[in-house]
């Protein structure tokens, strides 16, 4: 079949490996490669494609709970959709949620995902207690920051080449109420933003959306939300209807007079200075799982979201630098999302580190593929990286130059064989 990332640019014919119960799990990874495993396909590139994979939702039953401390074991294909819809109406949410709940745990360990909570409690990993971990001779490690701590620490972040993940224990977080209180702050250029997101940083969660085709002075201008889960007491949650995308939309619909126009309305639509308001958890995490198939108003050649982060101190100088560059091209997406990021973890490939991220879809066409190889530069010239959930197109030097720890990372794989199973095109391209 043929398969592909959320982006749909980059896909690959790739054989789906079924199995019943660990024991054909462990023969199907002892006897087909190369392969990978396969979550809910929501990372844009290729790193969950391979000749091989393992659809993981095959494990999908959640497993056990502790009312006293919030732990919830589940097998790894589990969404986060039905962790939400499962535990909100009890008082529980994810300590950690990326901007989709329509990924499963596996992928969130694996890419060791970040919320707009980071500069707060980190990345998943930072909730997970331990998790189960087969092996390339289909051995099967329990991995805990006690228990095989190497391995604990290649695996999050690690994009699937350590092993197939068959179950996480991970805590989750009390909550008193299914809304969120939100405070937008509209800002003028990208001093004003980058004060905002300090001024507001003891705020629990915190987003920007930033219009990426601003230029002049209005270079950087933003709408900035911050919030925390109301106290009400209202637990009332049924997940948002969802519209759909029913086809690829024509390539010719997105073009930069498009984008531009999408941006200045979005921009204008929110009152000046800062207004308050109560909204969902669904409008507020996760906007766009309200619609299906979203990512095909792309077009058939699909697209790229680039996500790169800076440390604090080149932030300013470097994200103003890759704007004008991003500005000037005229490629730049109406979605381009500024995070704020906390300290760095101990995992070997985990994209964040204190500073600022910026995340942008970039419709595939001409001229693309270098514009990203400029920024690359860009990007590892003020010592930041670029997150491999996201990535399509990087480069191995600009990688490995973002990536310190690369090396231990593959020192590992080989030693325990490994790198002779768990391969994706991801980690072929930036060997891995
Ligand atoms: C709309 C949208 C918003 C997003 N927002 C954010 C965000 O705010 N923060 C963020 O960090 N990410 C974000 N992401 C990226 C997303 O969280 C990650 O790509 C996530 O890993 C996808 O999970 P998945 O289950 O779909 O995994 P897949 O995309 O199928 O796989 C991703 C990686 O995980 C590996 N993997 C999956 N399951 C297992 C397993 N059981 N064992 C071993 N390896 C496994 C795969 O091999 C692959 O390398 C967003 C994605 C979308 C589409």
């Amino acid at each position: 079949m043929k398969l592909s990332g959320w982006g749909r640019y980059l896909s690959a014919e790739s054989q789906p490996l079924f199995f019943r119960d660990t024991a054909s799990l462990a023969q199907q990874v002892r006897g087909c490669i190369p392969l990978i495993a396969f979550g809910n396909g929501r990372s844009y590139g290729d790193s969950a494609l391979a000749a091989n994979h393992l659809p993981m939702q095959q494990l999908k039953r959640m497993l056990a709970f502790e009312e006293a401390t919030g732990l919830l074991t589940c097998e790894a294909g589990v969404l986060l959709a039905d962790i939400v819809e499962s535990f909100l109406p009890r008082g529980w949410f994810p300590m950690i949620t990326p901007g989709t709940k329509l990924i499963t745990v596996g992928g969130a360990i694996a890419s060791d995902v970040h919320g707009k909570n980071h500069h707060i409690v980190g990345c998943f990993s930072e909730c997970l207690d331990h998790f189960l971990l087969m092996s390339a001779d289909g051995s099967i490690k329990r991995c805990s920051r006690r228990e095989n701590p190497e391995l604990f620490h290649a695996t999050c972040g690690g994009m699937g080449l350590t092993g197939v993940i068959m179950q996480a224990s991970f805590y989750l977080k009390p909550v008193r109420s299914s809304t969120i209180e939100q405070t937008t702050i509209k800002t003028a250029n990208l001093h004003e933003t980058f004060a905002a997101f300090e001024e507001y940083q003891g705020q629990p969660y915190s987003v920007a959306w930033i219009d990426c085709l601003a230029r002049g002075d209005k270079l950087g201008r933003a709408l900035l939300m911050v919030g925390d889960f109301a106290e009400d007491g209202n637990l009332e949650y049924r997940p948002g209807g969802t519209l759909n995308v029913p086809v690829d939309f024509p390539t010719l619909t997105l073009n930069s007079f498009s984008v531009k126009a999408f941006n200045a309305v979005y921009y204008a639509r929110a009152g000046s200075g800062v207004s308050h308001r109560r909204v969902g958890i669904d409008g507020f995490f996760y906007p766009l799982d309200a619609i299906r198939n979203w990512n095909r108003i792309y077009g058939k050649r699909g697209f790229v979201q680039y996500q790169f982060i800076l440390p604090k101190t080149a932030g300013y100088e470097g994200l103003k630098q890759i704007l004008q560059k991003i500005s000037a091209s005229g490629m730049g997406s109406f979605l381009a999302v500024l995070k704020l990021y906390g300290p760095a973890n101990k995992n070997y490939l985990s994209f964040p580190l204190e500073g600022y991220s910026l995340a942008l879809d970039f419709k595939m066409q001409p001229g693309l593929v270098e514009l990203l190889a400029e920024l690359d530069q860009l990007v590892v010239e003020y010592r930041g990286r670029v997150f491999l959930a996201k990535d399509a197109t990087t480069g191995r030097e600009s990688f490995e130059k973002g990536y310190p720890n690369v090396e231990r990372f593959r020192a590992l794989r080989r030693s325990l064989g490994l790198n002779q199973v768990f391969n994706s095109l991801q980690s072929q391209r930036l060997g891995l």
